[in-house]
């Protein structure tokens, strides 16, 4: 599904095929997770692929190993072109992609010089297909911020959101809500959350979650349409008697929640301002190809 016979990674300055590729099985990251991560998706446009937001994503990986006290020797110059490159390689251009930058072998917890970095490209439908989701709110909470650097994308905070996608699937929902430590709704295992109330789109302030790149996309398309954007931290009762409310993410895209606990949202996603959002981003992701 990921990679085929064919498929080329980039590994350590080379292009490499997946089925060839080798890691060390000490690497600290694979233990423990010390590792940074992103997830890109490219468009096909009439003028190639349109890696969606580019430098947005390699700046976030980049603060994401600065976080790790991770040392990168790429720049986001290079890796926006490394990418072009890995899809022209490929012969792809809707794609998900995938930097992840690993570290070496080092079975104790202290910092690791050793780093690795592979990118590899593969055509992935919508994360969460596209039927609306029946959402629960989970039994796990997102880490607390004072704990790990929750804003940025490293791969060991990821056993929250497989824990939180397990249950949820375990007890019927299609997708888990997160709270936050303090109680707040803060996001979904791998997007952000949104929800739409007389008008007002509301989405969680940041401090307890990923600042998601489509979140910000969507928050700037909305208030490009007039519509007012709120940023607050607000509980599950708040949500209650809302029109609709959505997940946003780059492998999300946008994606509807149809109730939460089993309470329904009153409005059809297609007659709320969110759908003309998501409508927006759909046309938006095609175009504006740019190669830096
Ligand atoms: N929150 C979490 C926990 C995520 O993993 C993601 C996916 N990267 C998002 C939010 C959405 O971020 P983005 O829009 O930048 O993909």
């Amino acid at each position: 599904m990921y990679y085929n016979k064919e498929s080329i990674i980039y590994l350590d300055g080379e292009w490499v095929k997946a089925i060839e590729a080798k890691i060390d099985l000490f690497s600290q990251t694979l233990h423990y997770g010390s590792g940074v991560f992103e997830g890109i998706r490219a468009y096909d446009s009439s003028a190639g692929p349109n890696v969606f937001k580019a430098k947005e994503h390699y700046e976030r990986l980049l603060y994401s190993a600065k976080k790790m006290g991770i040392n990168m020797t790429h720049t986001v110059n290079e890796l926006v072109n490394l990418t072009y490159e890995l899809l022209d390689r490929n012969n792809i251009s809707d794609a998900y992609i995938r930097p992840l930058v690993f570290l070496g072998a080092n079975m104790k917890l202290a910092k690791t010089f050793d780093t690795h970095i592979m990118m590899a490209a593969w055509e992935w439908e919508p994360y969460s297909g596209e039927d609306p989701l029946r959402v629960m709110v989970s039994s796990f909470e997102r880490p607390n911020p004072k704990s790990v650097p929750i804003d940025a994308k490293i791969s060991g905070h990821y056993i929250n959101s497989i824990l939180a996608t397990n249950e949820a699937k375990r007890l019927g929902y299609d997708e888990a809500l997160l709270l936050d430590s303090n109680g707040y709704v803060a996001e979904g295992p791998g997007a952000n959350f949104f929800f739409v109330k007389d008008g007002i789109i509301y989405t969680p302030a940041l401090g307890n979650i990923l600042p998601g790149i489509t979140r910000a996309t969507i928050i700037e398309y909305a208030m490009e349409l007039g519509y007012p954007v709120v940023e607050k931290f607000f509980t599950f009762d708040e949500i209650k008697g809302a029109e609709t409310a959505f997940f946003t993410g780059t492998a999300t895209e946008i994606a509807s929640i149809s109730s939460i606990n089993d309470i329904k949202f009153e409005k059809d996603w297609k007659e709320t301002i969110a759908y003309e959002l998501f409508l927006m981003y759909r046309q938006r992701v095609n175009s504006n190809h740019v190669v830096l």
